[in-house]
């Protein structure tokens, strides 16, 4: 079996030195080039399962140093695509220019990408290059397998895990989850050194000016402001406060107060409320909506809320599409948030979501509508369906936007009116970027969940039926199986949350549950306690699980991974545990005590227990 692996050099943001130019362009600094973490696991991933892995990495001469430190560890080729030409690519131009690539190289059965780069964090490249071959994807998997004639692949999604099997060829992300690289040895590393690597530019690729560099991306970026790293003052335990003190600095900010629960926003509440009359135009911002339990989810109605918001600057209304099977319930929510159409795609084969037959039909649906904006929620599967589509429909696409705002936009005297501007975090969440699509549509961007509220405003929506032409290519990924339990719903709502992870163990994890007793809270996990046994999969908190937004957040034997922290960022107040003083979590915390959890946790909860004295 022979695979391709593609590398990226990045900055490793996580030394936080990274700044920007007056000019709006990325400093560096003195951030040092490395390879991109996420994608040693998809190299390890590749030289498990091929017999012969080539490297490809895309980018200035000196990213040749990602394809030695591949060929150190296993490789056995590899190719290093550079030209200035490609500069300033999107992830659009640069799955055109890794196409021609692997059209350059040969047959390859297998195709692997790390899940996002540290620097860019879109994760759109993979799925974008799928569709430029013409191969079925899967993204953010941590386990493959060769099962016979298919692969089968562990995929990690909201609330658990699901099990797909694929065809060769087909391309796969890998996290960082799954697959532990291994070390270059000695005899690799003085080959490596030596090795001869495939050089290739523009003109050996044939390739277009049209379909490369940052001329004919689609995806510009308007606008980078720095955003200073959460300027949290961290307070010690055993430095600057005792525990008796921490508490009572708790109490003085209201930490430990129980909150009224929030103002009821049940659907069936809801369904009493009034309905206005659509807006009679045609719609001009999409969302495309997801589903849990054949209910809308969370997301997607504070996408429809957002885009009544933008659809009026715009001059039109707001449809939501819902593509599956039995979508009575999920097409009254859409009414209940706005919606003027819901296009509904019913079709037994639209279940469970896979990627390809549902990139066929909105595909054919955004064609027919010409929408001027689709907006996803950047989840599992927005995040996998979204780049599929972009790339189908030729248009730029935006990652795990923070903000979304119309405004005109003016280059070289030219005026761009009413684009949507979306706002989003890269380089480790340092910088934030607005990025447009001046000139391809539909506008597309997948959104962060959470950051949007919801609120009703109920319509007599319309409903219109969309076509459900599948051909037999788009059905050739299965879904074998689906290990996902619903969140806590009441966990989002939660006052005070402790939430346990990887530093605990089956021991100690009784611990973390006598401090939620001593607090009042609920227990919360991160992924890696779920993994572990710790904590049923509903409690989880993050990217894959709940975004709880308390009063107080006690993150304890947390390591503090981006993909925890955007499901608790919100929360007023931090207390991290963690016997790492290193430790990311700290920069989130206000308070933070650098110890065992077997030992800060009993000292805490009886701090939280000791009689208050007058005056405390
Ligand atoms: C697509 C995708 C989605 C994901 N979604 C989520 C998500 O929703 N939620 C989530 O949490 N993660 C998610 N992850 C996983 C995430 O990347 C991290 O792997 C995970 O958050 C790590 O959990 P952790 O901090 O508990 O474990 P680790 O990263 O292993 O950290 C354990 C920490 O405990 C400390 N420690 C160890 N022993 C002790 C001790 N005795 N006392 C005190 N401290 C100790 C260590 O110093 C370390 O900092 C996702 C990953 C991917 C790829």
């Amino acid at each position: 079996m022979r695979a391709a692996v593609f590398m990226k050099q990045v900055p490793d943001v996580r030394a936080g030195s990274v700044g920007t130019r007056p000019d709006g362009t990325i400093d560096r600094g003195s951030a040092p080039a490395i390879t991109n973490p996420a994608d040693l696991h998809a190299l390890e991933a590749a030289l498990r399962l091929a017999d012969e892995v080539v490297a490809v990495t895309m980018g200035p001469p000196a990213a040749e140093a990602v394809l030695r430190e591949a060929l150190s560890r296993g490789a056995a080729g590899g190719a290093l695509v550079t030209d200035r030409a490609f500069a300033g690519s999107d992830t659009w131009a640069t799955a055109n220019v890794l196409a021609a690539v692997v059209r350059h190289l040969g047959d390859f059965d297998i195709l692997l990408c790390g899940l996002s780069a540290l620097d860019g964090e879109t994760g759109q490249v993979g799925p974008q290059l799928a569709v430029r071959l013409g191969v079925p994807h899967a993204t953010g998997c941590e386990a493959v397998a060769v099962d016979g004639e298919r692969l089968q692949v562990r995929r990690v999604v909201e609330g658990g895990y699901e099990t797909l099997s694929l065809p060769f060829p087909a391309l796969l992300t890998i996290t960082e989850t799954g697959f532990t690289p291994r070390y270059p040895t000695l005899p690799l590393r003085r080959y490596a050194a030596s090795a001869e690597l495939v050089e290739l530019r523009a003109d050996d690729l044939a390739l277009e000016a049209d379909r490369i560099g940052l001329e004919a991306s689609p995806t510009k970026v308007a606008h980078m402001e720095m955003v200073p790293l959460p300027s949290v003052e961290t307070r010690y335990v055993g430095t600057d406060l005792s525990y008796e003190q921490l508490v009572a600095s708790l109490r003085g900010r209201g930490a430990l107060q129980e909150r009224p629960p929030s103002v009821g926003s049940r659907v069936a509440d809801l369904a009493t409320l009034p309905k206005t009359d659509p807006v009679d135009d045609a719609p001009a911002v999409w969302v495309v909506c997801e589903l849990t339990d054949g209910a809308l989810a969370a997301v997607s109605a504070e996408l429809l809320t957002k885009a009544r918001e933008l659809a009026s600057d715009l001059g039109g209304g707001v449809a939501a599409f819902i593509a599956g099977y039995e979508l009575d319930r999920a097409i009254d929510e859409a009414s209940i948030f706005g919606a003027d159409v819901v296009l509904v795609a019913a079709d037994e084969r639209l279940r469970p979501y896979r990627s390809m037959p549902h990139a066929r039909v909105l595909h054919g649906a955004v064609v027919a509508d010409q929408p001027q904006v689709v907006l996803l929620g950047a989840t599992s599967t927005g995040r996998d369906l979204a780049p599929r589509l972009a790339a189908m429909l030729d248009t730029g696409l935006a990652a795990d936007c923070t903000g979304l705002h119309i405004a005109d936009w003016t280059r070289r005297g030219h005026t761009y009116e009413r684009l949507l501007h979306q706002v989003r975090p890269a380089m480790a969440s340092s910088v934030l970027a607005t990025c447009i699509c001046p000139r391809a549509r539909p506008q597309m961007a997948t959104v962060r969940p959470g950051v949007f509220s919801h609120s009703p405003a109920p319509r007599k929506s319309r409903v219109e039926p969309v076509a459900v032409d599948l051909l037999p290519e788009d059905l050739v990924v299965e879904v074998v199986d689906r290990n996902v339990q619903s969140r806590d719903v009441s966990l989002s709502d939660a006052s005070i949350v402790v939430a346990g992870g990887a530093g605990c163990s089956a021991e100690n994890w009784h611990l973390v549950e006598e401090l939620a007793a001593a607090l009042g809270g609920r227990v919360a996990a991160s992924r890696a306690a779920v993994e572990a046994g710790l904590a049923p999969r509903a409690l989880q908190v993050g990217q894959t699980g709940t975004t709880v937004k308390p009063e107080l957040y006690v993150a304890c034997g947390i390591s503090g991974a981006i993909q925890h922290v955007v499901g608790m960022q919100a929360a007023t107040t931090v207390v991290a545990v963690n016997r790492d003083p290193e430790a990311t979590i700290f920069r989130f915390a206000h308070f933070g005590v650098v110890a065992d959890v077997a030992e800060a946790l009993p000292r805490l909860s009886a701090a939280l227990r000791a009689p208050q004295w007058p005056g405390d």
